[in-house]
């Protein structure tokens, strides 16, 4: 509790952060906002405020994009304020059916192997057909994972190393996360292909875990730090330069782990590549094709890495990149967010979408699996047939 209070009486109310909040962008409403939120557990651990729904229905509608946080300048650490508080209120939170059954999937490797063959028969027979046309997803409360899941694909075995294929620069791990192994292949496949021939020896220990972001956002620090150690002896080995992450949700958790030396040593993939000076120019086919770039806030908030995968994507020629601009702000995506709060997450979406289809970009390209199934299935649900990829994807389908 004094940790709470020392932390949210950082916090001058200056309202600094308020144009920067997406929830308050789209409310108006002071309690939706960084600086509401903080006044409102400022008094709760004061204990000048009791524990209410209305209470925690404000801080859960928080999306912990952490654009407050980049914003502030009095450097009030916001997304240790949120995650400390709904440690703290675990009791009062019911977990939902589709957080609880992400959580399962994530942490245990069998139930992700049974996910992985239920999806495939789900899939590839008539069964997601016929269930949609029954509306059993919304019968069973599961309609809002259904409408991120991608189309199957068979995925590879992963070997635990992989050798450089051109003369050796580094050793390097790969956390594969646990929605990446279960759902983006693609993403994997490419990011061995191209760290292999830009010269760097690829780990993937098989104990690597889920990164705990989910817990700890959902208010279980324990768990959350029972998977951290996991991860942090699963990539161990002293001669790894670095830990790479082709998905920046997981990236940004990592590098708040307690284990400094672990974390200072995680860096999202597209920037690992650019700060280790590999031009991969003369090894890329050109591609003319417009690309939208969307930056997830954990990439741009947190691991503060936006300019990696920008600059990667330029060294293949003829293409035209359009970051978004800065107006459009979280996608609404959030981790859990997009199923425990779709309306929110829903009217971000529309935004960015609306922006994103303005000159009809051939990919559009993400660093985050999270945003990326949102993003799909926003696409989908309009009819729009945008590829959306890892920018690592894209240089890897242009490697000669
Ligand atoms: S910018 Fe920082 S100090 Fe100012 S109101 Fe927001 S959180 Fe408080
Ligand atoms: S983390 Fe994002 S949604 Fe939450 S208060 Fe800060 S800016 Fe607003």
């Amino acid at each position: 509790m004094n940790n709470l209070l020392a932390d949210a009486d950082l916090c001058v109310k200056c309202g600094l952060c308020l144009p920067h909040c997406p929830t308050y962008n789209k409310t108006q409403n002071e309690n939706e906002s960084p600086r509401g939120r903080i006044a409102l557990i400022q008094a709760w651990a004061g204990k000048h405020l009791e524990t209410s729904k209305k209470l925690v229905e404000h801080i859960d509608n928080c999306l912990l994009c952490r654009s407050c946080e980049r914003a502030c300048p009095a450097v009030v650490p916001y997304g240790r304020l949120i995650n400390n508080f709904r440690e703290q209120i675990k009791g009062e939170r019911d977990a939902t059916l589709s957080v609880s059954l992400m959580k399962r999937i994530s942490h245990n490797k069998t139930a992700g192997r049974l996910a992985q063959s239920g999806l495939k028969f789900y899939q590839t027979t008539a069964l997601q057909k016929t269930a949609r046309l029954l509306k059993l997803p919304e019968l069973l409360r599961l309609d809002k994972i259904d409408r991120l899941l991608p189309d199957y694909h068979e995925p590879k075995p992963l070997a635990p190393f992989y050798p450089a294929t051109t003369d050796v620069k580094g050793n390097v791990g790969l956390f594969v996360g646990c929605m990446g192994s279960l759902l983006d292949h693609e993403t994997v496949d490419a990011a061995i292909k191209v760290l292999t021939a830009a010269g760097f020896n690829v780990s993937i220990p098989e104990q690597q875990t889920c990164c705990g972001a989910l817990d700890l956002h959902d208010g279980d620090t324990q768990t959350s730090e029972q998977l951290a150690a996991t991860n942090c002896s699963a990539f161990a080995e002293n001669s790894l330069d670095a830990v790479v992450t082709i998905a920046s949700g997981c990236g940004s958790q990592m590098r708040e782990y307690r284990q400094a030396d672990f974390a200072k040593k995680v860096v999202d993939i597209s920037q690992f590549l650019v700060k280790s000076g590999c031009d991969l120019s003369d090894q890329l086919r050109p591609l003319a094709a417009s690309v939208c770039l969307h930056t997830p806030c954990s990439l741009k908030n947190v691991m503060r890495e936006e300019q990696g995968a920008l600059k990667l994507l330029q060294q293949i020629t003829d293409i035209k990149i359009r970051p978004l601009p800065a107006a459009i702000q979280c996608c609404g995506s959030a981790g859990s967010y997009m199923l425990d709060h779709p309306q929110m997450s829903q009217a971000l979406l529309n935004d960015l979408l609306n922006v994103a289809l303005e000159d009809r970009p051939e990919y559009l390209v993400s660093s985050n699996i999270g945003c990326a199934l949102h993003i799909s299935a926003g696409l989908r649900e309009r009819g729009v047939a945008l590829k959306v990829l890892h920018p690592i994807t894209l240089i890897a389908r242009q490697l000669k």
